[in-house]
């Protein structure tokens, strides 16, 4: 004859809890919401809360050890005429069981601290520099007067730290949540004066961050475990420095490139020159081809933006912005009759096709 042992899958020295886990999860198993219609998987689901109801109760399971089946007779055990009443009952109580240990927090239960996110916002200037700066970080870290413990419990003594009650429902002890401590198996006796029994305290704290050359507006750096706290020698979490560049006055970026609008007048345009144009790390000449056309790109290779982890710099992209005189002197007008008269003679093929 099969053991209640072996229908639960456990050695007889299996201690109360792991009775309980191997209960919980044959219980899923064959449970018959699972498993609708399956008379072998009833049978086991009843074989099942059988065994757990005599070895979970510790005289039944004395007793059923010394003198087996014959030393729970007189209990009335092996019928289970309630089985039905058990089944009806069976549903709420069932999921707060089963529950257990996974999603309610216990209160000794280490748990890592959380992420954080702190803005911070850069010239230009500085995100194409990089930079070594101070930054003040409001956190919560573990409470100094109580090391995180935040009040003082006491082992409950309704469900003796179980966090579960057992009732009677026919001949099956459902398990409950206790009400005393709500599952979590202590109760708090006192409450921590610093943290008010959080366990943790909000703290400023300056903290040196290198800011690598060439970040852009929605880079993500990460700083390992300076994050909160966590609790009870959990990890802290991580700090995450979310970069905003602000917007420049005289320079456009896109990506690793920088535009630069440079004003030239139509004639210098049409004879060439050569104009300065700034730059991040100083002004620089550009030579503007004879006969460049308005909104004209020309590209200063590596004047740009650093690229991020080594990866090369970006261009300088000056946008040519032609300008009309608009105050002409006299002289100025009779040049440009002049010119104007000289329009159709084909002088002007030169500059044909000149476009950067
Ligand atoms: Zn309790
Ligand atoms: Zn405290």
């Amino acid at each position: 004859m099969t053991t209640y042992y072996e229908i639960l899958e456990i050695s007889r020295e299996a201690p109360l809890e792991e009775i309980r886990t191997a209960y919980r999860r044959l219980a899923l198993k064959y449970h018959p919401d699972k498993n609708p219609g399956d008379k072998v998987a009833e049978d086991r689901f009843r074989q099942i809360s059988e065994a757990y109801q005599v070895l979970a109760d510790l005289e039944k399971r004395q007793l059923y050890d010394l003198y087996g089946d014959a030393g729970l007779a007189g209990l009335d055990i092996s019928g289970l005429s309630g089985f039905e009443d058990i089944f009806s009952s069976f549903g709420e109580a069932f999921e707060d069981f089963f529950s257990f240990g996974r999603s309610r927090d216990r209160w000794d239960e280490p748990q890592p601290g959380a992420d954080l996110r702190q803005p911070v916002v850069l010239t230009l200037e500085e995100a194409a520099r990089g930079m070594d700066t101070c930054l003040s970080v409001e956190r919560r870290v573990s409470c100094p007067q109580c090391q995180g413990d935040g009040s003082p419990r006491q082992t409950c003594s309704r469900c003796q730290a179980t966090g579960q009650v057992s009732q009677s429902k026919g001949l099956l002890k459902i398990f409950t949540t206790c009400p005393d401590c709500q599952g979590a198996g202590a109760i708090i006796t006192s409450e921590c004066p610093v943290c008010q029994g959080a366990g943790v305290i909000s703290e400023k704290k300056q903290i040196q961050v290198h800011i690598p050359p060439g970040v852009d507006t929605g880079t993500r750096l990460r700083l390992r475990g300076e994050g909160e706290a966590g609790t009870r020698g959990a990890p802290p979490g991580d700090l995450y420095l979310e970069v905003c560049v602000a917007h420049h006055p005289v320079f456009t970026r896109k990506h690793k490139d920088l535009y630069y609008r440079a004003p030239v007048s139509f004639v210098e345009a049409a004879l060439g020159t050569e104009v300065e144009v700034p730059s991040l790390t100083g002004p620089t000449r550009l030579a503007i081809p004879p006969g460049t056309q308005p909104g004209a790109t020309l590209r200063i290779p590596g004047r740009g933006l650093p690229g991020l982890r080594g990866k090369p710099a970006g261009d300088l992209v000056v946008v040519v912005d032609l300008q009309t005189p608009t105050r002409l002197s006299e002289q100025q007008k009779q040049l440009l009759q002049e010119f104007l008269k000289l329009k159709d003679t084909g002088e002007l093929d030169g500059f044909k096709g000149m476009e950067a």
